[in-house]
């Protein structure tokens, strides 16, 4: 029994996730005489490259979270919905949710993202902080406040870690944490915390490889680790995890380090609904597409974003997981659908490359395209502006986020760096 709040009478297009590549799509669908549900378990659309922002107090949380309803206030044709996703029949063509009653689809964009892979490290669910979702970055800024404000209140705190961070992952996801950190810790908190001593406030990068930015070419990686080191991150290449407690992680080598924070950037995987399907997948449990993004086999799915294995036409690689291969994949999907029931001609996905990039701190990113050209400095600065402008999904998060990067750079202030909760936590 079909339940998307369309007349029936036309195509229903079952959008799941409102992520970039979600939102891309839907948008696409936006004139298409089609009923569309989409469908996330949260009632908000996160701009994940802007995390670490809310983890170092930089950005607030609506920064980077926009109301996922607000988005399609013009489209008379759609209907959301927030609901877990709890199964997909891809033989019947309908989908469960938590309570919404299950949807019957005529064409599906799956578009559910990644989600973190601990890779079975002892004590990683547990005690590690990802930074995945926006929760994730408010946890582990508050935690982060919270073990400054108790080394603070009680100093043998401090002698044994409270401050130590150890962020693990050498690719941008930890390193934009690890630079970012460092800036806080080097910038507001020295001011905030005159008497505390900057030898016990460590932060360490810890990579598996022999190298961090193994995916850049060699001028990136030796720029990035100098960036790094002059802001005083401490990195740790060919060492693993081996398991994390509270306040100690133990690497393979033997080395333990004191820290109170593990922040958790060495991995994705694809969405664990995703592995339920019975589909053949990829490296990292990504879903491998045709030329027009869809699953061989139900040639109605079409599978974008995080969790989808797209190899690009020019260079045969398997793109990489960025929120602009995750729009504009999406808006293929939507203007392919579109095309399909209009009865017009589609032609293949052609990622148009807007290079990986990173940020380190203030000044300092690299660029890196696919064809292996790279910008460092100032310039990449202006380039991951200029390409995340683009991501945003308004033209009011774009002037806000102009505002609020303009204001970040001239005053280094981080003011969102407080603790809602107000009770002292012992300890
Ligand atoms: C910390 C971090 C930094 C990054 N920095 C950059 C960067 O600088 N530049 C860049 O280009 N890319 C960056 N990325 C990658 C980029 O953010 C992703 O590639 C992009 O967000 C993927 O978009 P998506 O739509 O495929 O998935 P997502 O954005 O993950 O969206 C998936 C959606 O599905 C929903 N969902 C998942 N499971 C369910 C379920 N069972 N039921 C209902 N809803 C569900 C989620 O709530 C979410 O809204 C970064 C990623 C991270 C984590």
């Amino acid at each position: 029994m079909s339940d998307h709040g369309g007349n029936g009478s036309r195509p229903c297009v079952l959008v799941l996730g409102g992520g970039f590549a979600g939102i891309g799509a839907a948008q696409k669908l936006r004139n298409s005489d089609v009923d569309v549900v989409l469908v996330d378990k949260r009632d908000y659309h996160t701009f994940q490259p802007l995390l670490y922002q809310v983890a170092t107090g930089l950005l607030s949380p609506p920064a980077v979270g926009h109301p996922i309803r607000d988005l399609f206030h013009k489209q008379s044709n759609i209907r959301i919905r927030q609901d877990e996703v709890t199964s997909i029949d891809l033989d019947a063509r309908q989908a469960h949710f938590g309570e919404v009653e299950p949807v019957t689809y005529d064409y599906l964009v799956l578009a559910l993202g990644a989600e973190v892979n601990f890779f079975g490290v002892d004590g990683a669910a547990e005690h590690a902080f990802p930074l995945y979702t926006l929760a994730d970055a408010v946890r582990l800024k508050d935690h982060v406040l919270e073990r400054w404000e108790s080394a603070d209140r009680e100093r043998r705190r401090a002698e044994d870690g409270a401050l130590n961070m150890v962020v693990v992952g050498g690719g941008p996801t930890g390193v934009e944490t690890a630079g970012a950190m460092a800036e806080l810790y080097n910038g507001d908190f020295r001011k905030d915390y005159p008497e505390m001593s900057a030898d016990k406030a460590r932060i360490v990068l810890v990579e598996a490889s022999p190298e961090i930015f193994a995916m850049f070419k060699p001028d990136i990686r030796s720029y990035t680790a100098k960036a790094l080191e002059d802001r005083g991150v401490e990195v740790m290449t060919g060492e693993v995890v081996e398991s994390v407690t509270p306040e100690r992680v133990t690497l393979k080598s033997g080395t333990v380090l004191s820290a109170h924070t593990l922040v958790w950037g060495a991995g994705l995987q694809g969405n664990a609904l995703i592995r339920s399907l019975g589909l053949e997948l990829g490296r990292g449990n990504r879903i491998a597409v045709d030329g027009l993004l869809r699953i061989p086999s139900h040639p109605e799915v079409y599978a974008v974003g995080d969790i989808a294995a797209i190899t690009d036409a020019k260079t045969e690689q398997v793109l990489p997981q960025l929120g602009s291969v995750a729009l504009q994949s999406g808006e293929h999907a939507g203007e392919t659908i579109a095309k399909m029931v209009a009865g017009k001609e589609t032609k293949s996905f052609h990622y148009r490359d807007k290079g990986t990039m990173a940020t380190i701190g203030r000044g300092s990113a690299v660029v890196q395209m696919l064809g292996g050209k790279t910008i460092k400095g100032k310039h990449a600065q202006l380039a991951w502006g200029t390409v995340h402008l683009a991501l945003l999904p308004t033209n009011q998060d774009r002037a806000e986020a102009v505002v609020n990067w303009a204001g970040a750079a001239l005053t280094h202030q981080r003011s969102g760096r407080i603790r809602l909760e107000e009770e002292i936590t012992p300890g």
